[in-house]
């Protein structure tokens, strides 16, 4: 994939890592910070926004089964993975009308899984010239409001 000018994602080398999965805490503690970030929790699995985002959007699905690989799913759960992909992608198609998807897994650290233990699919939507326009936001605070403004409006979605 195309690397996009995200400088936003400096934050994510300063900042610290936490203790334990951030699937397993999302899933399991809706009071935890990144529990904020989901927008749907569908049987079996969860959608949460990428904290630092290659495009709006950009969201990560995961399987609830804490497993560091896809051949590590057995056939229920990666059915049920797709699944969630599908719709991830109808919803995302409805709500901000990208003209195409990346959709991908980095499996592995070595090829830039941040969380290699619990296996996730990234879904990147894109736009014609979206390596061009992408503002150049130096406040975090900005991406924030953006991220929990994406948030509710992909929530929204998800529940109808
Ligand atoms: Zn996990």
């Amino acid at each position: 994939m195309e690397r996009l000018w995200a400088p936003w994602r400096m934050t994510y080398i300063k900042e610290e890592p936490r203790p334990g999965c951030l699937f397993c805490r999302a899933l399991n503690d809706p009071s935890d910070p990144d529990a904020e970030l989901v927008v749907w929790r569908p049987e079996g699995g969860l959608v949460l926004l990428n904290k630092f985002p290659y495009n709006p959007g950009h969201v990560m699905v995961a399987p609830a089964a804490h497993k560091a690989g896809l051949e590590d799913l057995d056939s229920p759960e990666s059915a049920a993975l797709m699944s969630t992909l599908g719709r991830t992608i109808s919803v995302l198609r409805q709500e901000l009308k990208p003209e195409g998807f990346n959709v991908g897994a980095n499996i592995g650290r070595v090829a830039g899984a941040g969380i290699p233990d619990h296996v996730h699919l990234h879904v990147v939507p894109r736009w014609n010239g979206d390596t061009n326009f992408m503002p150049v936001l130096s406040e975090v605070k900005v991406v924030n409001e953006h991220l929990v403004a994406t948030a509710e409006k992909l929530r929204r979605a998800f529940a109808s």
